[in-house]
């Protein structure tokens, strides 16, 4: 073989998968710039007090919260992948409830409006929140019910004298609900019907009977406002049922796919970030003479991270390419979530230990990647939940 034949391995490139396109970069660098330029100086200080609503604001003007939703409604019209990007980029703004927030507005309310809300649904609560004028949260959850949906017990009760529904019944550990301008509500229309007595309702939030109690104290994702909100003789017209009377069950069970995969694609792209970081300080800190890295039980370490963070990787990517081109993967969605959030948390956990004692201090921020992450594997279903999914989908 003539030497100019022999290929060296090029680590240094940049990967390019073949979901994304020369526009996806592009949209990518310019998210990035706005995460560092924008939003990270002040990530410090919104751990203490939440981010603020501007940033929805000034992501609507980017055009960052439309990103894959149609023009017609103020959207960019991109491809699903658009989405992905914004997930990932947006963990360089060192902010982790700052991209939950987001990222309830983007994937876990908006879709639903649009898919089964009316035009004047849309026209109300879809083209200001792409705009980010408005701010939209989630109610599935109660005290008394989370992994088991059905279990809720938020009852809508039709009036037959006013043509109103009145809702009564409470949701906790609802992401953007102290300043959310409206919630895509789970509840129950007929306790008899099993999955088909459920039905969902976009109610505003300054609905007279919404209470917006506690703001709940977390382990992580300091930087997102969390509520406690209690339903009390709430009345709304009946132009507030969002989609099929009695359908809200299997209506929230497909938002839940966009929820996962967005989440997975969030866990990947946080345990990259933390990895990087990591990788940097192994190379500057030193130990008996050599870079930390240079050890073998660390540089093993970080091989058994990037390959976990390159595995999920691709399962996210091919499980987004399976979405966009028109599959319902649920049982791929479902591995992708549960493989990330796992892989997430265990390489987060790696960086503090190669960081040592500065990995449980504060001032590196390794041990705030761990906090935030650590919700992956509970939120949007836990890892027990997917593993349910998982394997009912053989049959068992
Ligand atoms: C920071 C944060 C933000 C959130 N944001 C929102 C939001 O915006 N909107 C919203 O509606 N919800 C939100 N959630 C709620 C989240 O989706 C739930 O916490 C999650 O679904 C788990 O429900 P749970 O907490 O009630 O746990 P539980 O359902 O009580 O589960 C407790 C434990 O039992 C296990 N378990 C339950 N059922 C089974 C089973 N069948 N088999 C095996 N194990 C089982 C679970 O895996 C878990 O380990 C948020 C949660 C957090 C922490």
């Amino acid at each position: 073989m003539a030497t100019a034949d022999v290929l060296k391995p090029d680590f240094a490139t940049r990967r390019k998968h073949f979901i994304f396109t020369d526009d996806h970069d592009q949209l990518r660098d310019s998210i990035r710039r706005f995460a560092v330029k924008e939003l990270q100086p002040h990530a410090e200080e919104w751990e203490e007090t939440t981010f603020p609503d501007w940033v929805f604001e000034r992501m609507g003007e980017l055009g960052f919260l439309g990103l894959d939703k149609p023009v017609e409604y103020g959207g960019q019209g991109g491809d699903y992948y658009t989405a992905l990007v914004l997930a990932e980029e947006l963990v360089h703004a060192h902010c982790g409830g700052l991209g939950m927030g987001i990222a309830v507005q983007t994937d876990m309310t908006i879709p639903p409006v649009l898919k089964f809300g009316t035009e004047e649904q849309k026209q109300e609560w879809a083209v200001p929140a792409i705009a980010g004028k408005k701010i939209l949260c989630l109610g599935i959850t109660e005290p008394d019910a989370g992994s088991d949906v059905s279990g809720i017990k938020t009852r809508a009760v039709y009036d037959d004298a006013t043509g109103e529904y009145v809702i009564n019944g409470s949701k906790t550990f609802i992401t953007n609900g102290h300043r959310a301008h409206a919630i895509v509500l789970v509840t129950k229309t007929d306790p008899d019907a099993g999955y088909d007595g459920f039905t969902l309702f976009l109610v505003p939030m300054d609905s007279p009977g919404v209470i917006r109690e506690k703001r709940l104290q977390k382990l992580g994702m300091h930087a997102s406002d969390t509520a406690l909100l209690a339903f009390q003789d709430v009345r709304v017209p009946a132009t507030s049922v969002l989609g099929q009377i009695g359908k809200g069950f299997y209506h929230i069970m497909w938002e839940l796919q966009g929820e996962r995969l967005i989440g997975a694609a969030a866990s990947v792209a946080g345990a990259q970030q933390v990895f990087d970081r990591t990788l940097a300080y192994a190379k500057e800190r030193t130990a008996f003479g050599r870079p930390i890295g240079r050890f073998q039980a660390i540089r093993h370490k970080f091989a058994e991270m990037a390959t976990k963070i390159e595995t999920a990787r691709q399962m996210v990517y091919t499980t987004a390419w399976r979405f966009e081109n028109g599959e319902y993967p649920v049982r791929e969605i479902t591995m992708a979530k549960l493989y990330a959030a796992r892989i997430a948390v265990e390489v987060a956990d790696e960086c503090i230990q190669i960081h040592g004692g500065n990995g449980y201090m504060k001032e590196y921020g390794i041990e705030r990647s761990w906090r935030d992450l650590r919700l992956n594997r509970i939120g949007a279903g836990s890892d027990e939940i997917m593993l349910e999914v998982i394997g009912r989908s053989f049959g068992l």
